[in-house]
């Protein structure tokens, strides 16, 4: 394995970090105060080449690795994770398409959708089924040439604005997952609401959204690939964790850049309060475990990009990083002292911010009830 990031690598981080601070930096404060994604980032995004990443040139996309994609999460998230998330899900939405779906279905969503055009989000999660997705109890019955899906979604990142929602529902219960269905739903078909906008600790200037279908009629042919698919899409998951390891990684780096500088501006007893050991040696241990992240990440990203199983490596980056994410950014505001506590500081966003990662696309508990499987313990 090389140590070193491509020079396409690197100049792509460039690409992403100056885009981040130039573009997204300034609508920080308002996105984040009233809670809204400010969706007039998605063509400049386009512009400079941030959609399509990762995706089939013949569909539109530009192609790139997974290393790129990390890269691409990472470097949204260290200047704002909540629009970092948003913008990610958009560029990021359709990967089940491109990953799963058949050809008709890559050539009628993928140009549009890689353009930025239309929004794909992801609905798995329900008021009574979270960590365990077989206890879903939205139900997609056959109606002739349709499927008609009775249920709820809650947490759906994007969901208040998405044009589709992949949407996961039983079609025969009694066979397990292999009677769970991925539903392309258009959102202007009757029946499909959005009911609530949910008001969250961190992520502020992300939506996220609780969704109802109430007889909602979709056509056959919006089955995601084939039927039974589910299973499929679980293998999906393992990239899932290493996006959001990236985007704890983003979150923590932050942090870290953050508590770097405040602490040798800030005078106490005469000296920068980086000068007492206690800091040094507090930030000293910020930079090596980021770095311990970092290759985890990229270890597990590169393994995916090779087609290789990598779902002890997947959940070890995603349950380390995340862990991290909140210890250093923890640190870096008590490194503020009162300033950390004020909101003209951003590590009391990156604070907040932090604490989602433990929780998504698996939480903590469900990574080392992973690890630890795949350790055949
Ligand atoms: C801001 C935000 C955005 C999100 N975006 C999306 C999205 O776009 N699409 C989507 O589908 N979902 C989304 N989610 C949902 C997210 O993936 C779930 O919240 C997560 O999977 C946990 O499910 P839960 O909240 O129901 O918690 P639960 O599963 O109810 O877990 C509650 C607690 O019990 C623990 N627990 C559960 N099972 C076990 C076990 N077997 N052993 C030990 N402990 C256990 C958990 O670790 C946790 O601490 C989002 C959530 C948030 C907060």
């Amino acid at each position: 394995m090389d140590f070193e990031l491509s020079d396409e690598h690197k100049m792509f981080r460039k690409t992403v970090r100056d885009f981040a601070e130039r573009e997204i930096a300034p609508l920080i404060d308002e996105a984040e105060e009233k809670q809204k994604f400010p969706l007039e980032l998605v063509p400049r995004a386009r512009e400079v080449g941030l959609l399509g990443v990762g995706f089939p040139e013949e569909y539109g996309g530009s192609g790139g690795d997974m290393v790129m994609i990390c890269i691409l999460c990472e470097e949204l998230s260290r200047v704002c994770s909540g629009i970092g998330v948003g913008l990610f899900s958009i560029a990021m939405g359709p990967g089940a398409i491109s990953a799963l779906g058949n050809e008709e279905q890559k050539r009628k969503y993928l140009p549009s959708a890689l353009k930025g055009e239309k929004v794909f989000a992801l609905g798995l999660t329900e008021p009574n089924a979270g960590s365990d997705l077989s206890a879903i109890e939205t139900t997609a019955r056959e109606d002739g040439d349709n499927y008609i899906l009775n249920g709820s979604k809650i947490f759906i990142t994007n969901g208040t604005f998405a044009d589709y929602v992949f949407t996961a529902a039983y079609t025969d219960k009694s066979k397990g997952l292999l009677g769970m269905n991925l539903f392309i739903v258009d959102t202007k078909t009757p029946g499909f609401s959005v009911t609530r906008k949910l008001d969250k600790l961190g992520h502020r200037s992300a939506e996220t959204a609780e969704l109802l279908y109430e007889d909602v009629r979709v056509p056959k042919e919006n089955i995601l690939g084939a039927e039974g698919g589910m299973i499929n899409i679980l293998q999906l998951l393992d990239g899932g964790r290493v996006i959001v390891a990236a985007r704890a990684l983003g979150i923590a780096q932050a942090a870290y850049e953050a508590a770097f500088k405040y602490s040798q501006e800030r005078v106490q007893f005469g000296r920068p309060i980086a000068k007492f050991q206690v800091n040094r040696f507090k930030i000293a241990r910020m930079a090596m475990e980021i770095d311990a992240a970092r290759l985890l990440i990229y270890r597990a990203a590169w393994l995916l990009g090779q087609d290789k199983k990598c779902t002890k490596e997947a959940s070890m980056a995603k349950l380390f990083a995340s862990e991290l994410a909140v210890r250093v950014a923890g640190e870096a505001l008590q490194l503020h002292g009162g300033y950390g506590y004020i909101k003209e500081f951003p590590v009391e966003r990156y604070f907040r911010d932090a604490k989602l990662c433990p929780i998504t696309e698996g939480t903590s508990e469900i990574q080392h009830i992973i690890i630890a499987r795949e350790l055949e313990l």
